[in-house]
């Protein structure tokens, strides 16, 4: 299969680093195609600015959205931005790895996704009507594509549980998850994390690449993450909002879910 890695760390000799190596040596070992977008090596442009609108003419207020979907109907974004859309577009399943900076990613790839998910491309897709509110969640680009966060952090597992300080987990991530990754279509794996990293030693990381590597394996045979489909009938349209009885009384990020 076609694996791009989405990896964003400053520092080759990093645990990141180490489990980047990791995964590349794992996946090629095991027949995939293996291809790396590593943000700070290539030194990735964060900033969405007027530099990624070609011919944007400066008398009128600069509209970010407006100015993605022109250059991308006309084919003229910057070349950075169509090399990433391209990689997206090869790849079978796409895995986004990152030290958890500040309860999200770290700034870098915030960057690439504004830069990358352009109008056209991963919003704005398909129809948008009063009875269909566009290809999205579950439906879009990256249709039939899977994908799966690898993120470290410095707190401990039990900090991100449902009773955590932190908040659980996967309501953290649901910004990303959700919002980044079912919007424009992925297949959404369960997160790879990776806990308590201050404490990491050589006998631990052997434990963690092992568990890593189980979850490569099974990249395309585990069971993703049940994000209900905006158009799949649970939520009221246009208003989208799940409907009454679908998970009644509660509103938690759980009931984006699906129990079947
Ligand atoms: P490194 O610092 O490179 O390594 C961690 C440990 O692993 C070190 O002890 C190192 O010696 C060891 N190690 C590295 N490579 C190997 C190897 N190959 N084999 C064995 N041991 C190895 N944490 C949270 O939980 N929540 C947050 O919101 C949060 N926000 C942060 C914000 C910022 C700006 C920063 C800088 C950190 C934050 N952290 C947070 C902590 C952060 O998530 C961790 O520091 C990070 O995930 C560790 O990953 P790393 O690759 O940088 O590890």
């Amino acid at each position: 299969m076609k694996l791009l890695l989405v990896y964003a760390h400053p520092e080759p000799r990093s645990l990141n680093g180490s489990l980047k190596d990791f995964a590349i040596a794992h996946l090629k070992a095991g027949g995939h195609e293996v291809v790396v977008s590593d943000l700070y090596a290539m030194g990735w442009k964060a900033p969405l600015d007027t530099d990624d609108a070609p011919g944007y003419d400066n008398q009128t207020p600069f509209n970010p959205a407006l100015e993605s979907q022109r250059v991308f109907a006309a084919g003229t974004q910057p070349l950075d931005i169509e090399r990433e859309q391209a990689k997206l577009r090869w790849a079978d399943a796409v895995i986004f790895q990152f030290p958890l900076w500040w309860f999200s990613m770290p700034a870098i790839l915030k960057g690439w996704i504004e830069r990358v998910y352009a109008y056209g491309f991963a919003y704005g897709v398909g129809e948008h009507s009063e009875s269909h509110w566009g290809d999205r969640y579950g439906e879009g680009s990256m249709m039939g594509k899977r994908a799966m966060l690898v993120v470290t952090m410095g707190g401990w597992e039990p900090h991100y549980s449902d009773r955590g300080v932190n908040g659980a987990l996967n309501d953290l991530l649901f910004p990303i998850q959700h919002g980044v990754l079912f919007y424009p279509g992925f297949t959404v794996m369960p997160p790879f994390p990776i806990y308590k990293t201050g404490k990491m030693d050589a006998t631990r990381f052997e434990q963690v690449c092992e568990a890593y590597a189980v979850r490569l394996d099974n990249l395309f045979d585990d069971e993703p993450l049940r994000f209900r489909r905006q158009n799949g009938g649970d939520y009221e349209i246009p208003a989208l909002t799940l409907k009454p009885h679908v998970a009644p009384g509660r509103n938690d990020l759980g009931i984006h879910m699906s129990d079947d």
